[in-house]
């Protein structure tokens, strides 16, 4: 007798091959059988209709989750959407390993603060390898499938603080040593920021000798690059250079072209990514279905001004003097990654002030009409009502780039989810990434199959990250399934009620354990 019998399913089994019939029998946590099964027994057995669609749980490769489990080990977000395998530790910014230094903890709590309630976790301060965070981790029962990248600017943090100099040999093999850690243990690679203090003072040089570490291992070097506008191009060379030189499979993270100026770029980055591949390397990039980023406001403003911190820099905004330099730079100055420039005042939306919610949901074209001065002034009003800490949703370019990166056929799914399940308001992208794809680019534009789009986010990440036994509905792979109803799989989340709840989601299965039941946790 089997545990499960799915009867009469229409199956998307991952590999992106045409939708087929069948009947599939779980046992044991795995796929057991598939076929004509109508005349067997199982404890449970789910008759499916024609609107209904069997599938491999969806796989989430960019996530900041890496804390989700202490405070929501249902892993709310993630699975309400069908994925059941979440891979966090990204951009550089894993929560671990934490130095046993007091002034580093303290560092890596700004570095990765934004990213979870860390103040609310207790044993956070305790997590100083990888071992440690996977052991605490693992006892909260989480109920998806979860993977980890060891963070590169997290490790650094570890060993050499905020210093902006070279790491000296014994450094070095410290780091080294951190991410060896990682990998015995289970982490999948290796992850960089290089946007972000410290991975802009990482030489490439560096990366390279711990992404060889990754390597050993089979390991995955995953990015989220020095610049996703003006200089995307030499981002994703130098991408490629750290892979080829470590030995790394590479992972490009929330691959996008950012800037009017840069429309067009993305046909040079998929087609170096292209050259990579057939020169023999392991190649794919992860994106999110939306042409909003999303970050904290005070990436507006220059570089120079952060490098003191946050507190600092809400001082500078403060001073009157200083105040008419920085509006200067940001209405002008193009030698950073100016968003208020390549956004435009009606792309800088404002989505959550920690202390004054009246401009939530506004945008800076519509806050500075509405208090009569300028947008960079504007800016300014938002980032001091709320003590710095707002955070905003960013334009980042045409939907068509979007489209065009999404139809790339290495291009998998990644939600780049922040903040859901502990801040009233974020990016629409936590909890409606992957609903979205099969609403907007299946149903609604029709412009992918779906079993393409269950390909982008089952087999393809699965095979990338080297695991045999997932991301197809095959016989003998884990029981990891989702059953979707292909009329009403979406989302109404939006950026001015972001945390509305996917519909369609009918099952999810975790390993034959039944985790959602017609759109709800059970
Ligand atoms: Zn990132």
């Amino acid at each position: 007798m089997y545990d499960i019998l799915f009867k009469n399913a229409w199956i998307a089994d991952g590999s992106g091959e045409p939708l087929y019939k069948a009947c599939v029998a779980v046992k044991d946590g795995r796929i057991a059988k598939i076929g004509q099964l109508c005349g067997e027994e199982a404890a449970k057995v789910i008759e499916l209709t024609e609107d209904q669609v069997l599938c491999p749980g969806f796989f989430d490769v960019h996530t900041h989750n890496d804390m989700m489990p202490f405070f929501d080990p249902n892993m709310t977000p993630q699975v309400l959407q069908g994925v059941t395998f979440d891979l966090s530790g990204n951009c550089g910014q894993s929560m671990y390993p934490v130095s046993e230094k007091p002034e580093y903890v303290n560092m890596l709590k700004k570095y990765t603060g934004a990213l979870a309630p860390l103040d609310h976790i207790p044993v956070w301060p305790q997590l100083t390898t990888f071992a440690k965070y996977k052991a605490a981790r693992d006892s909260m029962k989480p109920r998806i499938r979860l993977g980890n990248w060891m963070g590169q600017g997290s490790i650094r943090i570890a060993v050499m603080g905020m210093d902006s100099r070279r790491a000296t040999p014994e450094e070095l093999e410290k780091m080294k040593a951190m991410v060896r850690e990682g990998m015995e243990n289970g982490a999948l690679g290796l992850s960089t920021g290089l946007l972000y203090m410290p991975g802009v003072f990482t030489p490439e040089d560096e990366i390279v000798e711990l992404a060889k570490v990754a390597a050993e291992y089979g390991g995955v070097y995953a990015t989220h690059m020095r610049d996703e506008g003006d200089r995307v191009v030499e981002a994703v060379e130098e991408a490629i250079r750290i892979a080829k030189a470590s030995g790394c499979k590479l992972l490009i993270s929330h691959h996008k072209v950012s800037g009017k100026q840069n429309a067009g770029k993305q046909k040079i980055t998929l087609g170096l990514m292209d050259k990579a591949r057939a020169e023999g390397m392991t190649v794919m990039c992860d994106q999110y279905p939306f042409n909003y980023g999303s970050t904290t406001l005070a990436a507006i403003f220059p570089p120079k001004y952060q490098t003191e911190g946050n507190e600092v820099l809400l001082a500078k905004v403060k001073d009157p003097a200083t105040r008419e330099l920085i509006k200067h730079d940001i209405e002008t100055d193009t030698s950073f990654e100016n968003m208020l420039l390549s956004a435009g005042p009606e792309g800088i939306l404002i989505i959550l002030g920690l202390f004054d919610q009246k401009y939530d949901g506004k945008n800076v074209a519509e806050i500075s009409e509405e208090l009569g001065v300028s947008p960079a002034e504007a800016v300014c009003r938002v980032f001091e009502d709320n003590n710095g800490v707002v955070l905003m949703a960013q334009r980042i370019c045409d939907e068509e780039i979007v489209d065009e990166i999404w139809l790339h056929p290495f291009t998998a799914g990644g939600s780049d989810g922040i903040g859901a399940g502990y801040m009233p308001k974020t990016h629409p992208r936590a909890y409606s990434s992957f609903v979205k794809i099969f609403q907007d680019y299946v149903r609604e534009r029709r412009i992918m199959s779906l079993e393409e789009a269950v390909r982008r986010v089952t087999s393809l990440p699965a095979g990338f990250l080297g695991f045999k036994d997932m991301g197809l509905v095959k016989e003998g792979n884990l029981a990891d399934l989702v059953v979707f109803n292909k009329n009403t799989i979406g989302s109404k989340a939006s950026f001015k009620d972001p945390l509305v709840k996917p519909t369609g989601i009918d099952y999810v299965f975790v390993g034959g354990e039944l985790v959602v039941k017609d759109e709800q946790i059970v």
